[in-house]
């Protein structure tokens, strides 16, 4: 048995630790820079570091590294040793310059052309804001990644900047309401979603191998048509994984509370507690790359990709968000008569505008080649950006409007008419599971995101939107002498004028497509669709006045995503013509020239005899082969096409969607149409049915 308080955090340098080992001056002066965000002292650093060092040594460390989040979507590291030549030999050293900056050879990260070659130069600095752990044998540093000339090169410090930004613009608008608070923070809890199958079946996937996702395959007789999946019971070899997970997660101080099967076979979702953005952040990173790892150990492959099989469903990720005051309160909490909180409603009233005015953004943000194959079809949240309140809510927002009173729903209570069973409140939103962005109670869930995406993004563009409606309605209230009266008319004119943002209904109908073109909502369908939004000038106005990037860096953010989109369907048409030319097509064509020397033998033997099964088969596999092999051409051109190609990058990623995707699409078709009528022994790869149904 597991004694898991006694395990969690064991490999974390957490506060308990810190109270332990560091002299009571220097704890403060971290804490003082962990709390309020103040300027660390390199004294308070050296004492640190080398505490952290000999904390680390002792649970068997002889290297530590700065881990950073730059902009290829995963996280990085470099090792260094503790060693420095003394005595006759070596000693452990770590100073407190070591644990501050590092410098990472940078030139191979991408920076959007912000860094020039001859200036390859990038630095790491230590984020005390959240603790620093120990994984094989190595010290981890959370840092942020900056260039020589310090511009951001990574996803951390846009969002430290942007939480710092929220919380001096929470703080403004609480003070006029006459609240004493001197720190918001926001909070976040990210469900993540994932594929788990066996390793023996990917080794043969060379399309998941290199893309993550299969190419080809043809849909299994079963999917997840009859729901048995969803909550079903865990099966032997998952549970274990699982298992393995939480504890190694708990060991880094990762709060990995809820774990259950998801839609999809062989899918599966794992939650934690809530912490700051920062954290979860972080802790989502590692909780991606140990869900990885641990599925080594188990005979196990995890796949984060946003769609690893067609026609079942794909993996998201739900960001549940909300804001709370360094005295404990949370400020989505509509309380008791949420008809009367006017901090509520103003908090509400300004994340309704922010979603409005910047829907664009949020939409951007979670653009991904991976996610392009789910938002819109019918499993995930349509690309157009839309908010639901909950019945109760919802009731509120209207009355406001229409100038009539409010009934509140009072929480019904559940009856489930079974004695036994304890009666429960129903919680005051029902879910709405199409909507991208539901009130859930006290929090709200975007729900837009893919599975493998870096959190950060979509937590600083949500940070940074509301920040700036904060800091609109501070302008407007500062000054009003009956603050009660001015803030209940700004709701009532925010929410007049933002309502085209709220929809309670079906996001998955086709109804809701037009009304949402009619109300004038973004339907940005992929990546380049989206992106090229993302330096609209009032994009960029807001990023630049809140000081979270600037208008360089969101210009090389922009290159990077488009850059790397192509990149990425780049690979994966080549993975495609490599298992077409080098797999499909001679498989193919053996079971033809087995089918036709069938078919003469029979018909040396006797005239007579019927080869009606065999002439059929033969007749239908020959045409769909050569169908593909003309499709396979098609797309080997368009590649090359795409290869010589040497323009915009926005241009050479709508080429990627519109044309090689296309053609991607196509060749697909044909190719799942000969699996179904392939014997299994000549198909060269695992089929559906083996990888989905297999653990
Ligand atoms: P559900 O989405 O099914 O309602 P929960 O209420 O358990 O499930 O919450 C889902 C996620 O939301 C969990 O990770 C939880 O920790 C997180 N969460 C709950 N409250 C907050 C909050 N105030 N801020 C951020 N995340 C929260
Ligand atoms: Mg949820």
């Amino acid at each position: 048995m597991t004694n898991v308080p006694q395990i969690f955090g064991s490999m974390v340098f957490n506060d308990k630790v810190m109270q332990e080992r560091l002299p009571k001056t220097t704890y403060k002066g971290l804490k003082k820079t962990v709390e309020n965000g103040e300027q660390l002292d390199i004294s308070v650093a050296n004492v640190v570091a080398n505490a952290m060092k000999d904390w680390a040594v002792e649970l068997g460390c002889t290297h530590y590294t700065h881990w950073f989040q730059p902009m290829t979507g995963v996280t990085a590291e470099k090792h260094d040793s503790f060693i420095q030549p003394g005595g006759d030999g070596v000693i452990m050293e770590f100073s407190g310059k070591e644990l501050i900056k590092g410098e990472p050879d940078a030139s191979s990260f991408p920076s959007g052309g912000i860094r020039a070659t001859f200036e390859a130069r990038g630095y790491t600095t230590w984020d005390p804001t959240s603790p620093a752990f120990v994984r094989d044998s190595t010290l981890y540093i959370p840092t942020a990644f900056c260039s020589y000339t310090g511009e951001v090169l990574d996803k951390k410090t846009p969002l430290l900047r942007s939480m710092e930004k929220l919380s001096q613009e929470a703080v403004k608008v609480l003070k006029l309401l006459g609240k004493d608070v001197k720190r918001v923070t926001t909070t976040v809890g990210p469900e993540q979603e994932y594929f788990l199958i066996d390793k023996e079946m990917y080794d043969k996937r060379p399309d998941l191998i290199y893309t993550g996702r299969t190419l080809f395959g043809a849909m299994a007789p079963k999917g997840q048509e009859l729901e048995d999946h969803y909550f079903g019971s865990i099966k032997t070899r998952v549970a274990a994984y699982m298992r393995d997970l939480d504890e190694e997660l708990w060991k880094l101080g990762v709060l990995a509370k809820t774990k259950h099967n998801e839609v999809a076979p062989s899918q599966h979702e794992l939650a934690p507690i809530f912490s700051t953005s920062n954290i979860a952040t972080d802790h989502n990173e590692l909780t991606m790359e140990l869900m990885k790892k641990v599925a080594e150990r188990h005979g196990l492959v995890c796949l984060l990709h946003e769609k690893p099989f067609k026609g079942v469903n794909g993996s998201g990720k739900h960001n549940n968000w909300s804001i709370s005051t360094d005295t404990g309160e949370n400020l989505l909490d509509p309380g008791k008569a949420p008809e009367d909180n006017i901090q509520f409603q103003l908090f509400l009233a300004a994340i309704i505008k922010a979603v409005d005015e910047y829907q664009d953004l949020l939409r951007i943000t979670v653009a991904s080649a991976g996610n392009d194959h789910r938002l819109g079809a019918n499993e995930a949240p349509p690309a157009i950006i839309s908010m639901y309140l909950g019945d109760d809510l919802g009731a509120l927002v209207e009355s406001i409007i229409n100038g009539t009173e409010y009934r509140s729903h009072a929480k019904l209570k559940m009856e489930t008419g079974v004695d036994a069973l304890p009666t429960f409140r129903k919680d005051n939103s029902d879910r709405n599971r199409t909507s991208p962005f539901a009130f859930t109670g006290n929090k709200f869930e975007f729900r837009a995101l893919g599975s493998s995406l870096n959190i950060a993004c979509p937590n600083y563009m949500l940070n940074t939107m509301v920040a700036e409606e904060l800091s609109g309605f501070y302008e407007k209230l500062n000054g009003e002498t009956d603050i009660y009266t001015a803030v209940k008319a700004l709701v009532k004119e925010t929410l007049t004028a933002h309502q085209r943002i709220i929809f309670n209904g079906d996001n998955y109908t086709d109804e809701w497509v037009e009304e949402a073109a009619r109300r004038g909502l973004c339907n940005y369908k992929s990546l380049p669709d989206a992106m090229e939004h993302y330096i609209d000038k009032k994009n960029i106005d807001l990023f630049v006045k809140h000081g979270i990037v600037s208008e360089q860096e969101i210009h090389a953010r922009y290159e990077i995503e488009l850059e790397h989109y192509s990149k990425q369907l780049n690979i994966e048409a080549l993975s495609m013509l490599e298992m077409a030319k080098r797999d499909i097509t001679p498989a193919v064509i053996t079971f033809i020239n087995e089918l036709a020397q069938t078919v003469s033998f029979k018909k040396q033997a006797s005239p007579f005899m019927s080869c009606y099964a065999e002439e059929s088969l033969l007749k239908s596999l020959s045409e769909e082969l050569e169908a593909f092999v003309k499709k396979t051409d098609e797309l080997e051109a368009a590649v090359k096409n795409a290869a010589d190609y040497s323009g915009e990058n926005l241009e050479h990623a709508k080429y990627f969607r519109n044309t090689v995707f296309a053609l991607m699409e196509e060749l697909r078709a044909v190719g799942d149409e000969m699996e179904t009528e392939m014997p299994s022994k000549y198909w060269p790869y695992p089929s559906y049915g083996e990888i989905l149904f297999g653990v």
